[in-house]
């Protein structure tokens, strides 16, 4: 997905436009008071993104009963630490931070050197399993659901991406409550709610993860163009979104392999009952409901 032109990212002048996101917004906090409610336990992976920080004011402006958690890697850049601070300072709450195996990492560096991310692919997988799949792993035991702030629009693999679905890697409902929502939407939700943001979006770092991983992009580039920018955009992937299959989101466009949709519900978090083709999980008015259906329990 191109970018569009960041002036035109987040016009609170257009009215109608603050007023629709003011909307989805009222439906995504519905749902995720349903999961809190029949999920529990239920983890927001907060990456500290754009999108991740609209989930972030949701769920901590709401007081929604859903723990957030952030990876930190030890390579992030200082200015998501200072995100991280500022975050917690303005919403009077603490992170819960998880940090790699000291182990694994100093077993990666033996093996690849500080920055052996950069000469294989391999080697930055290995780094990225040390310091990310395997914390996230962690973050996940014993929960029944976790919530990303991924979006369709995001890279053309995301295209099929649904708001709620079955992740069958980590055997637990994954929920991605702004799976329909647009760059400019977030930006709007963001700017009309003065919620901190991570300063290098200002210098067009639309996607940010480890330090000496993540460069900014040029006006026209993919929005993830500067992700390990060195690879082939084929191998493009920290791991932490799989399919069923061990195949990574983004390695190719063929759609998510058994993840189920159900979807989100529709204006105001209200919503007629949606059938769930693969998984079994039902939205019934606008309430996430189970049944026992392809070994998913009631
Ligand atoms: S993004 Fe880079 S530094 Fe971060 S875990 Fe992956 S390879 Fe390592």
């Amino acid at each position: 997905m191109l970018r569009e032109n960041l002036p035109a990212i987040a016009d609170l002048a257009d009215l109608e436009l603050v007023a629709a996101v003011a909307e989805k917004a009222v439906g995504v906090k519905q749902l995720l008071r349903d999961v809190a409610r029949d999920y529990a336990p239920v983890v927001f992976a907060n990456s500290l993104g754009a999108e991740d920080m609209v989930l972030t004011d949701m769920i901590w402006g709401e007081g929604a009963e859903i723990g957030i958690f952030s990876l930190d890697t030890g390579r992030l850049p200082a200015e998501t630490y200072e995100l991280m601070a500022r975050a917690e300072s303005h919403y009077g709450r603490r992170l819960e931070v998880f940090a790699p195996r000291h182990e694994a990492v100093q077993s990666f560096v033996a093996g690849f050197g500080i920055n052996g991310f950069y000469d294989s692919v391999e080697a930055r997988k290995t780094c990225c399993h040390a310091r990310k799949v395997e914390p996230l792993q962690r973050a996940l035991a014993g929960k029944q659901a976790w919530i990303t702030g991924l979006r369709a629009a995001q890279s053309q693999t995301r295209e099929k991406l649904k708001t709620v679905s079955f992740d069958n890697v980590n055997n637990m409902v994954k929920i991605s409550p702004l799976a329909d929502w647009s760059e400019r939407e977030i930006w709007v939700y963001l700017r009309a709610n003065h919620v901190p943001y991570n300063a290098l979006h200002d210098r067009n770092y639309p996607s940010i993860g480890c330090a000496p991983c993540t460069r900014a992009i040029q006006p026209g580039e993919d929005v993830r163009a500067g992700r390990w920018w060195w690879e082939s955009a084929d191998t493009k992937e920290c791991g932490l979104h799989r399919r069923p299959d061990g195949t990574l989101v983004r390695a190719s466009a063929k759609a998510n392999v058994g993840e189920a949709e159900v979807k989100a519900p529709s204006g105001a978090g209200r919503s007629q009952i949606e059938e769930a083709k693969e998984c079994g999980l039902h939205l019934v008015d606008g309430r996430l409901q189970r049944i026992a259906k392809q070994g998913v329990e009631a």
